[in-house]
């Protein structure tokens, strides 16, 4: 059986291909008895498809593997906290643990802004765990940001201030 570890650095090659394509580096994979049944990362300027977030690439074809929308007691590992959007997938799915990198102080749905997929009012709730190469998956970022300061997005849109994703 793989660590937590182990699985976050799947996640993290998964960021590198991101990177290596231009995109933002977010990678994710999901788990289910030891095997990994889906793997994604942020395809969405690649794609132009706001959806093509990392978590939801990797749900998909975990989806497409168990060959039904449930994809219960399956884990997702994701390099970045999740978005309301990937959160809300999360719950969807029926995954049954979300193991993440670095929290997003920005965006996070898990923690930092909102607390989707531990929040009672849903009808489904996952067990999380935070931090896991936490310093890893942010300089995966940070460096990225750092190769692109003084450049521009996609329709010359600034993609990052202040150190931040804009
Ligand atoms: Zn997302």
């Amino acid at each position: 059986m793989q660590s937590h570890h182990d699985f976050m650095g799947l996640c993290l090659d998964e960021a590198a291909r991101a990177a290596a394509c231009g995109e933002v580096p977010v990678g994710a994979i999901v788990v289910l008895a030891g095997d990994v049944i889906g793997r994604g990362y942020n395809l969405r300027e690649t794609t132009g498809d706001p959806t093509a977030h990392a978590e939801v690439v990797a749900l998909r074809e975990a989806a497409r593997a168990v060959g039904y929308w449930r994809v219960l007691d399956a884990t997702l590992y994701v390099t970045l906290e999740p978005c309301v959007m990937c959160a809300g997938a999360l719950v969807n799915a029926r995954i049954r643990t979300l193991v993440y990198g670095c929290a997003d102080a920005k965006a996070g749905a898990v923690e930092s802004l909102y607390a989707v997929p531990t929040d009672a009012r849903l009808n489904h709730r996952l067990e999380v765990v935070a931090g896991v190469r936490a310093d890893e998956c942010s300089e995966m970022l940070r460096s990225f940001f750092r190769r692109r300061r003084g450049g521009a997005g996609p329709q010359g849109r600034p993609l990052w201030r202040g150190g931040r994703v804009v």
